[in-house]
């Protein structure tokens, strides 16, 4: 069995891959502006929904439901569609499905066909399969179209020439159509798209495409698109082969209803796709006459058998994981190498390869959960990540060793209060990433961030050395404050000064000598705890409080 997925087994690490890409302004600049644009309407459209949250939850029951299920389903969908006039074939891996599609299209006697988008074709490249055999694949949506004339590779599931502007559309244009005085505006560059295409459907009499839903219930297949290009090749060709992955299915017709909202809201921001296309078998005089369905499982069936993982296969690829993904964002697509990029890309493609390819791409995430957030489907991307990376690290501990080491050796300081002390007391003198003299890593760390300095006095050191009317009170914010103040005399000379360093961290306190009369509010929201720590002559002992225990004593008062 050879799974593949796009180039994805040879192509470099992402961390490598991402740096000639982040040093190309104006494809930066091209991915920003889209992503951007994509993401206002999203959530224009999202929001006018008041039951989109409800619409999430049951599109992602809907999902692992059929998960669990999916060979009864999958065998429902195969015995429906063929009744109602399709043949069905089962690929394990790229190979198989390439070989199946080939067959088909060879025993139509033709040497091109038109192509619907579809990623699933993208991950088996089938594309190059039919070139080597000597047939040639007309793409036929727009931005799948302009890759293919730029000889270029698509950088997002959705919008796959995302990283082109419209002057870059109309040199391509220019160049492969021949049309020397073409214009860059949105109408010149799909008029010409248009009249080069409508040639090709009227001529050409077999297409390939994929599936957004294969229904279980009546075999049907459904079919968004905004273009009407998806319409052509479905009605107009003789013969219809489609290829997609086990995933697609769905149980029900009626589960489009939440699909069919979800789907186009957070691919492209339209309440609706402009065509949708559902269809069942074959009818006499009435679209293609041969119509056939490749399901392709390439790596798909071990990632049901991860509880942890399985979720990757509840997507329906609309891509608003990467509009979202400030890591995407910055690179673009192509540094991931693999035909899915972005946050699912990065939890798909290792996986499908059973984590022996891109493994690197696990890595390619701040963890910031806006994936998760945007995901119709409640996929929880960031956790399947870090479930990701532990199966990394596992399965390259030499590589990782001496990442195991330093862990160990922390886990080992960790465990000792005196090893803990020492390290604190170590980190006083040395605070090497802020030394002028620091080296390597660190030396690259420190010429971008700011390390925070350690406080001069723990809690402990100072509840120890302090007279008994010492307070000290530290407001953990982004740069670690702590006050002491000797209260030796009075302690209102010391809440005084403690007052008055409170402020100037941006907090507000008052404290008396009496624990329970003390209050204390802070109005900067940066500030999430507030932990006070004091010593008086009449408490005698150590307090410690957090600011809702000081809000609820404040309340009571
Ligand atoms: S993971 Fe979710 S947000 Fe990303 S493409 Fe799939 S369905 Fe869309």
């Amino acid at each position: 069995m050879t799974v593949r997925v796009g180039e994805s087994a040879s192509a470099p690490p992402f961390q490598k891959a991402a740096l000639p890409l982040l040093d190309d302004s104006q494809r930066r600049k091209n991915v920003r502006h889209a992503t951007e644009v994509i993401q206002r309407k999203r959530a224009l459209v999202a929001g006018e929904m008041p039951d989109w949250q409800a619409l999430r939850e049951s599109a992602s029951a809907i999902k692992q439901q059929t998960l669990l299920r999916l060979d009864e389903y999958l065998q429902q969908f195969e015995a429906a569609c063929t009744a109602a006039g399709g043949h069905v074939h089962w690929a394990r891996d790229a190979e198989e499905a390439n070989r199946i599609v080939l067959d088909l299209v060879q025993q139509q006697r033709t040497g091109e066909v038109l192509k619907i988008k579809t990623m699933t074709s993208d991950e088996t490249g089938l594309n190059h399969a039919l070139e080597q055999a000597g047939i040639h694949p007309h793409e036929t949506d727009l931005a799948e179209l302009i890759v293919q004339l730029g000889k270029d590779r698509p950088s997002h599931i959705v919008v796959p020439a995302l990283h082109k502007n419209r002057s870059q559309v109309r040199e391509i244009f220019r160049e492969r159509m021949h049309l020397p005085n073409l214009g860059d505006s949105p109408q010149d560059l799909t008029d010409a798209a248009r009249s080069y295409l409508r040639e090709r459907f009227l001529r050409v009499n077999t297409a390939i495409g994929g599936a957004n839903f294969l229904i279980a219930e009546t075999g049907s297949v459904c079919i968004v698109e905004s273009e009407g290009n998806g319409r052509m090749c479905l009605t107009m060709p003789d013969t219809l082969i489609l290829m997609a992955g086990i995933e697609k299915v769905i149980p029900t017709f009626r589960d489009l209803e939440v699909f069919l909202q979800l789907l186009p809201r957070s691919a492209t921001g339209e309440r609706m796709n402009p065509y949708n296309s559902i269809w069942t078998g074959v009818h006499p005089g009435d679209g293609p006459q041969n119509f056939h369905v490749v399901l392709l499982d390439n790596g798909r069936s071990p990632i049901l058998a991860d509880d942890e993982a399985r979720q990757t296969l509840q997507c329906i690829r609309c891509g608003a994981c990467l509009n979202s993904c400030p890591v995407y964002r910055q690179t673009g697509g192509h540094a991931y190498g693999s035909t899915y990029a972005g946050p699912i890309g990065a939890i798909l493609t290792p996986q499908l390869q059973n984590m022996e390819h891109a493994q690197s791409l696990p890595y390619a995430s701040s963890l910031c959960g806006a994936c998760y957030e945007v995901c119709p489907v409640k996929i929880n991307i960031p956790e399947v990540l870090i479930h990701l990376r532990g199966r990394v690290t596992r399965q390259q501990k030499d590589r990782f060793k001496a990442e195991a080491i330093g862990m160990k050796l922390v886990a080992s300081v960790f465990r000792s209060r005196r090893r803990l002390e020492t390290a604190h007391r170590l980190a006083q003198v040395g605070h090497l990433a802020a030394c002028p003299f620091s080296f390597g890593v660190l030396r690259n760390m420190s010429s971008i961030r700011s390390v925070t300095a350690n406080p001069p006095t723990t809690f402990k050191v100072a509840r120890n050395s302090a007279s008994p009317a010492t307070i000290s009170c530290e407001v953990p914010r982004a740069a670690t404050t702590t006050i002491s103040a000797p209260t030796t005399s009075t302690p209102w000379m010391g809440f005084v000064a403690l007052i008055s360093g409170v402020c100037s961290t941006g907090g507000i306190l008052v404290i008396s000598d009496q624990p329970t009369k003390m209050a204390s509010r802070n109005e900067n929201s940066s500030c999430r705890r507030l932990a006070c720590t004091w010593t008086t002559p009449l408490s005698g002992g150590m307090r410690r409080t957090s600011v809702s225990a000081l809000r609820r004593r404040g309340a009571r008062r």
